[in-house]
């Protein structure tokens, strides 16, 4: 659940005081900042599904939040507390993190109310097909214009069914596949989106590691291995970033916080087997490869140089926001830390990577997908046979010239084409790096400006106010 009562203001309010701060900080017209900050749309629909025999009417929103490029992106999010101010919050998010990424998509978001645990595989799927034929029908679902992806409840099966639906609304459209992202390989998917998110958060802090100025703020030093690390929601994000970061990094997963409660292990949990443990039980309760506290939220607060906040907004709040013991907070979630909860954490010198540029692999990967869709064909396939060839005349005229014999591992290596995961995983890395770059000289150019997120906002609102300036629409920016 949202933690809206304890804060004074809504997800929605926060995101927009967050713009405002960011505007203030870096000298921008704050008439630019209001137009940036409306929602452009934002449609709700209620329909109907005949469920086990009986009716039951459904609430849906798709929200809006910035066209000036097309199509509007964002997930699409199952869950029972979905409403429109959350989702209207999450689409503002996603226009800052498609700016911020250089991903050339206005921001959107869609939301069902629904809890997906109490139906079946079958009547999840016909609700999935009436949601979207509700968005097609009212031009809220096409490859120009709006495309959803997975979020929190979906997954590359519910944008399967997306995909089908479209296509038999519209088999005349060349482009059917770009509806949606996200889509299982073998239906127009691509290698690496399921992943994606959570790989972007193992690249992102990896790339933090690089720079140990950076890293100096947070009071850590070193690399990631060995870094204690709790992860707050063990779904796609906190999943895929937990099992990577314990398997390429060796940092040590101490705690995962689920529904149910946490389970903590000093020594580092086999992330592989908690997923496992909740996929059969529902929870983490007793998993034997840790202690169980009942209290996840309590867990949040523990001793640990890195916490991953990979569940749902607003986890982190003006109340437990002094409490919190984590040097460097990792948002793989949206919106995990309040506004007011960033103003404390601010103040006790608490690094934060924001989640406009942590999570923002999902997006990026998406973007990669779409385009693939666009074009017809896998990234590679002009290219790779070509590549092979050529590193095979490197090899041999690197042998002739030194006499003497490639290992055959390193002569492979050379030789390889990059496959379409290699590919997208490179583009992954390329745009995680090149927006911390884009923060980092943020900073450097306004002292005044002293934390990550308002950097990242103000590159966002920076670029949306010059799209925006291209269009007539704003003053000059600067
Ligand atoms: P998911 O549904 O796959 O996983 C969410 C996990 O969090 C589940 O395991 C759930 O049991 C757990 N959870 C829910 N409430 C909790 C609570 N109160 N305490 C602890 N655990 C709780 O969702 P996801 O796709 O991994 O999304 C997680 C977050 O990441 C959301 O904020 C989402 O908007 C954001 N995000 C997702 C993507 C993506 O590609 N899926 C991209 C960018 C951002």
């Amino acid at each position: 659940m949202s933690n809206l009562h304890r804060e004074s203001m809504s997800f929605r309010e926060g995101v927009d005081r967050m713009v405002d701060r960011a505007t203030l900080a870096a000298g921008l017209d704050p008439n630019t900042a209001q137009i940036i900050k409306a929602s452009s749309a934002v449609l709700q629909v209620r329909f109907p599904v005949r469920v086990r025999g009986g009716i039951e009417v459904f609430t849906g929103w798709w929200s809006v939040h910035s066209t000036h490029r097309l199509p509007a992106k964002g997930g699409l999010r199952f869950a029972p507390h979905v409403n429109q101010d959350e989702t209207e919050a999450l689409s503002a998010l996603m226009s800052y993190k498609c700016a911020l990424a250089d991903i050339p998509f206005g921001g959107a978001k869609g939301g069902l109310m629904i809890d997906p645990s109490r139906y079946s595989v079958d009547e999840l799927r016909e609700i999935t097909r009436h949601f979207a034929q509700e968005l097609a029908r009212r031009g809220f679902l096409d490859p120009a214009t709006n495309v959803p992806a997975p979020d929190m409840g979906t997954s590359a099966r519910e944008m399967a069914w997306i995909a089908d639906t479209y296509k038999s609304l519209y088999p005349e459209d060349v482009n059917q596949d770009a509806c949606v992202t996200g889509k299982p390989v073998n239906r127009g998917g691509i290698p690496g989106r399921t992943e994606a998110t959570g790989k972007g958060v193992q690249l992102a802090l990896q790339e933090y590691f690089r720079h140990p100025e950076e890293v100096a703020k947070s009071g850590l030093n070193d690399g990631l291995t060995g870094k204690r690390i709790v992860v707050q929601g063990l779904g796609n994000v906190g999943y895929h970033a937990a099992k990577f970061l314990a398997e390429e990094d060796q940092a040590r997963i101490v705690a995962i916080i689920e529904r149910d409660g946490a389970v903590i292990n000093e020594a580092g949990l086999n992330v592989h087997d908690v997923r496992q443990y909740l996929a059969e039980h529902g929870g983490v309760k007793g998993f034997s490869g840790g202690s169980y506290q009942e209290h996840g939220s309590k867990v949040l607060e523990m001793d640990c140089d890195i916490l991953i906040p990979a569940a749902l907004e607003s986890q982190i709040h003006a109340e437990n926001a002094m409490h919190i013991q984590a040097r460097l907070i990792a948002e793989g979630a949206n919106g995990p830390v309040t506004y007011e909860a960033d103003e404390i954490l601010r103040r006790r010198g608490v690094v934060m990577l924001p989640d406009v540029w942590v999570n923002a692999g999902g997006v990026t990967v998406s973007y990669f997908e779409w385009t693939r869709n666009l074009s017809h064909m896998r990234f590679g396939r002009l290219q790779r046979r070509f590549d092979e060839l050529r590193g095979q005349n490197y090899a041999s005229a690197l042998e002739q010239m030194t006499d003497t014999e490639m290992p055959s591992r390193l002569r492979a290596e050379i030789v390889r084409g990059a496959s379409e995961l290699d590919l997208v995983r490179s583009g992954l890395d390329d745009t995680m790096r090149a927006a911390f770059a884009d923060i980092r000289d943020t900073l450097k150019r306004n002292p005044e400006i002293q934390d990550y997120r308002t950097a990242a906002y103000v590159i966002a609102i920076r670029k949306l106010a010059q799209s925006y300036h291209d269009l007539g629409l704003v003053e000059a920016v600067d």
